[in-house]
């Protein structure tokens, strides 16, 4: 792995697919066939694991089929920093924001809420800058590693990842990011309007200042990245099994069973992935997080002939 989010070649991405071999194997059973499912499955399978993969395989409701497709191994910032509270009625307010909510969930959700915002700290984001530095510095590494010899590979493109600032003091503000992202090793060339227009003429008028971040990449299809991949699995021997996973059963402190309405999947291992948390799971995985029911997120779909920036 990466240290202290240098850019260090490393990590899985080191090993290929060739030196992961280990004489033990298991069966490991999957929750979920997403990006985070497939990727844990593909290693498993490398390792010489047997890997079952379970999912009601509902393409539709899989997140990493719908994604906006960024590799951001700059994007170690947390939503909570200091002064979000005072921008919260702001973004809840416009119409232009990208935060909702639905109100009458706000009485289950306040305990949360509040405890989230106490996140919003200078301590906190440092610490939490550094412990996603550890996971995503490397991630156009990892997931050339994790897409060489699938088919796969074409989809990945090493593009930067740019934030358009409209004035000079929104840019300042975003300083203390910079440095904290210069601190972790990340490399960041700073241009103006001008300088931007003329790599991407969309953005002629925008923007001020735009700050491009090296070492990203792009996947360019999200959706058939996930299908090529899951592919892969599959002809290299992976069982993919289509079941609603109801619960999951505990033996010995260990997780053994998924329960589906396909019967039982039992395995020495299994693998569940957060992102299938509901909060239906959290009594059976010992879990006291809570899910917030807002959305942050905008997701721009481009079709040829409409206009396209060159970078995300
Ligand atoms: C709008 C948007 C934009 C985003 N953009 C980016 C981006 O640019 N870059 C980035 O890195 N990340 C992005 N993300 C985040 C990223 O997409 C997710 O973190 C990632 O896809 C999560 O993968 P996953 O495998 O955990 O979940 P999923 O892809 O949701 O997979 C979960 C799987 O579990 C299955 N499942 C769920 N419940 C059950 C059940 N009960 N029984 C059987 N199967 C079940 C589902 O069918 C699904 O296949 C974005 C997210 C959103 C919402």
């Amino acid at each position: 792995m990466t240290c202290g989010g240098a850019f260090t070649k490393g990590g899985l991405a080191a090993f290929g697919p060739d030196r992961m071999k280990v004489h033990t194997t298991a069966h490991v059973v999957i929750a979920g066939a997403g990006i985070v499912g497939v990727s844990s499955a593909i290693w498993l399978q490398r390792a010489g694991h047997e890997v079952t993969l379970v999912d009601r395989m509902d393409g539709a409701l899989r997140t990493s089929y719908g994604n906006s497709d960024v590799l951001a191994a700059g994007a170690i910032l947390p939503v909570p920093v200091p002064g979000l509270a005072r921008k919260l009625p702001k973004m809840l307010l416009s119409r232009n924001e990208p935060l909702f909510l639905q109100w009458r969930y706000l009485p289950r959700l306040l305990p949360f809420l509040l405890k989230y915002l106490s996140f919003a700290r200078a301590d906190h984001v440092v610490h939490s800058a550094r412990a996603l530095s550890y996971l995503l510095s490397d991630s156009h590494a990892q997931h050339q590693s994790l897409a060489k010899a699938t088919g796969a590979e074409r989809f990945i493109s090493d593009e930067d990842f740019c934030f358009g600032y409209a004035t000079e003091a929104s840019y300042l503000a975003d300083a203390p990011g910079r440095t904290l992202r210069r601190a972790h090793g990340y490399e960041i060339e700073a241009l103006d309007g001008v300088a931007y227009a003329a790599r991407d003429p969309l953005y002629s008028t925008q923007f001020t200042k735009v700050v491009c971040y090296k070492n990203s990449g792009r996947i360019s299809d999200p959706g058939a990245y996930l299908a090529t991949l899951l592919a892969h699995f599959q002809a290299e021997g992976g069982r993919v099994l289509a079941a609603q996973i109801d619960d999951i059963e505990v033996q010995d402190g260990i997780y053994k069973t998924l329960i589906t309405d396909q019967g039982p999947v039992a395995g020495d291992h299994i693998v569940w992935p957060w992102g299938l948390g509901r909060a239906r799971w959290q009594k059976s995985l010992g879990s006291s997080a809570w899910l917030w029911r807002a959305s942050v997120a905008i997701t721009l779909s481009c079709t040829i002939p409409a206009p396209c920036p060159k970078r995300p």
